[in-house]
């Protein structure tokens, strides 16, 4: 989509989507046209990829989704789980086969349209040939069943990455998904340009409870089992799924503006979180419906796990029990994180990234919204995190590529690409010299605008320069791309004794 980088005219998708077609389907002759306009009546593969240059393998070109449902059992012990993944796509082109993402896990079963079909696996791609090619424009569902072990706490450490997928340790099962964990767990369409209204089901012995995002519409016993259903109207994408499973207790309060506010909390520990959550919470749903317009979901809770991590899973955020103890928000001023995770239910979770280097403007908003938390809870100026960072930039974004346009071969898997310095504070340096050009007027109009136009779809890096340059009334695209796309900062505007490395 950045088709002010260093790529070519044509969208990765299209190169992509013609790669394949040309390669991968014998006795086809596609011509550009007519797969650029879906129009191609000649059965052809589905691409592996929906062309994110990050994570190429990611997402799957031919068809679009519709709904996703995620049925998942565990066994008695939790150590394993059986999941079936319902996908209702609609052909985007006549397709021979199409792809799944799907990683590890042992494949029961593949049906289309309710029929067994053949398959193959081939790296994370689940290959799908229905007995009959899917006409242009025609829906279509399709099943997979997977049996996997749920990882445990070893696995989890010697991944060294967010993108885990499900994992347990110290009495709970939670999910890590980002930024490609989620096809670990069952198959998906594994990216946010994919995301799809979703419906979770969970059975799982009755002596634990269980969570999902979204709301829970259904609970029913079967033997010593309860299975819980949870429904996502907004549309989740897989990297944002949570799945909780544990000795936790449900909590649920009345939020501002009528949102429904229900946190999953340690047994045992609900006395001593509650009062912080309570405090915390709708204090900064108020913050960012203050300054942001309306939040963009109806439940919103955090589900608080002994065994950590910090992560925006939609309607349902995972924090560390530790960091909301009365101690570790005093201590570490956690409160700035529940911030930070809560203003990504507008950027990242309601306006998804569109590829995986618009990463900034999640983490980017997050951080800048992080820093105006900060001035309001502490009286810090954000100015001050502004220059330390515009200090660094220009040996951060050498190592790392510019902000919208990440390297992916200066990442390591520990570095959770792309999940780099540019993407957090690079980001944020971008939005606060964007501040600076306009005034704070303007600036928050188009915040305002940009998650309300986008609410609860994708959107990209050319999607924001156009948006902010149509509400300031003024072509702001040099000025944007020359921060986005640089690896050398220009001087910041309003600050012209700030210096970079
Ligand atoms: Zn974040």
């Amino acid at each position: 989509m950045a088709r002010h980088t260093r790529h070519s005219t044509l969208t990765p998708w299209l190169v992509t989507a013609l790669a394949t077609a040309l390669t991968g389907a014998a006795g086809c002759t596609p011509d550009a046209t007519s797969a650029q306009s879906g129009t191609r009546t000649t059965p052809a593969p589905g691409a592996a990829g929906i062309g994110d240059t990050l994570h190429p393998g990611l997402g799957n070109g031919g068809y679009t989704v519709r709904h996703t449902d995620l049925a998942l059992r565990f066994a008695e012990d939790l150590k394993t789980y059986t999941a079936t993944t319902t996908l209702r796509g609609r052909a985007t082109h006549a397709l021979s086969r199409f792809d799944l993402d799907l990683t590890g896990t042992t494949v029961r079963s593949v049906t289309v349209d309710g029929h067994k079909t053949t398959w193959t696996r081939s790296g994370q791609e689940l290959r799908v040939t229905p007995a009959g090619p899917v006409p242009s424009g025609r829906g279509f569902s399709v099943a997979v069943t997977v049996h996997a072990p749920v990882a445990g706490p070893e696995e989890a450490q010697k991944l060294g990455t967010t993108a885990i997928g499900m994992v347990r340790a110290k009495g709970v099962v939670q999910t890590i998904n980002q930024p490609s964990g989620a096809h670990r767990i069952a198959a998906f369409a594994d990216h946010p340009d994919q995301k799809a209204p979703t419906t979770i089901t969970i059975a799982a012995p009755s002596r634990v409870n269980a969570i999902a995002n979204g709301e829970l519409t259904a609970t029913r016993r079967e033997g010593a089992y309860t299975v819980r259903r949870f429904e996502s109207r907004q549309k989740l994408a897989p990297e944002l799924i949570q799945i909780g499973v544990g000795h936790f207790t449900v909590v649920e309060r009345r939020g501002p503006d009528g949102i429904k506010l229900r946190h999953a909390l340690p047994t045992g520990h609900v006395n001593d979180l509650m009062p912080q959550l309570d405090t915390v919470v709708p204090k900064a749903l108020r913050f960012l419906t203050r300054r942001l317009g309306p939040f963009p979901l109806r439940t919103y809770g955090i589900y608080a796990t002994p065994m950590g991590g910090e992560l925006e899973t939609q309607s349902l955020t995972l924090l560390a029990t530790e960091e909301l103890t009365k101690d570790g928000m005093e201590t570490n001023g956690s409160d700035a994180i529940v911030a930070h995770e809560i203003s990504h239910e507008y950027f990242g979770n309601s306006v998804s990234p569109r590829r995986w280097s618009d990463l900034w403007l999640n983490e980017g908003h997050a951080v800048y919204y992080e820093g105006l938390w900060n001035q309001e809870a502490r009286g810090t100026d954000p100015a001050d995190a502004m220059k330390s960072a515009y200090r660094d930039a220009t040996a951060q974004l050498r190592k790392q590529g510019p902000v919208a346009d990440p390297r992916l071969g200066a990442f390591t898997p520990k570095d959770r690409a792309p999940y780099g310095w540019g993407a957090y504070q690079g980001g944020a340096l971008v939005l606060y010299a964007l501040r600076q050009k306009v005034d704070e007027a303007t600036f928050r109009r188009i915040e305002r605008a940009w998650v309300a136009e986008h609410r609860d779809s994708t959107a990209g890096t050319a999607d924001f320069i156009r948006l902010a340059s149509r509400v300031a009334g003024r072509d702001l695209g040099p000025f944007l791309r020359s921060w986005l796309y640089s690896t050398k900062l220009p001087a910041m505007p309003g600050h012209p004794d700030w210096h970079t490395s």
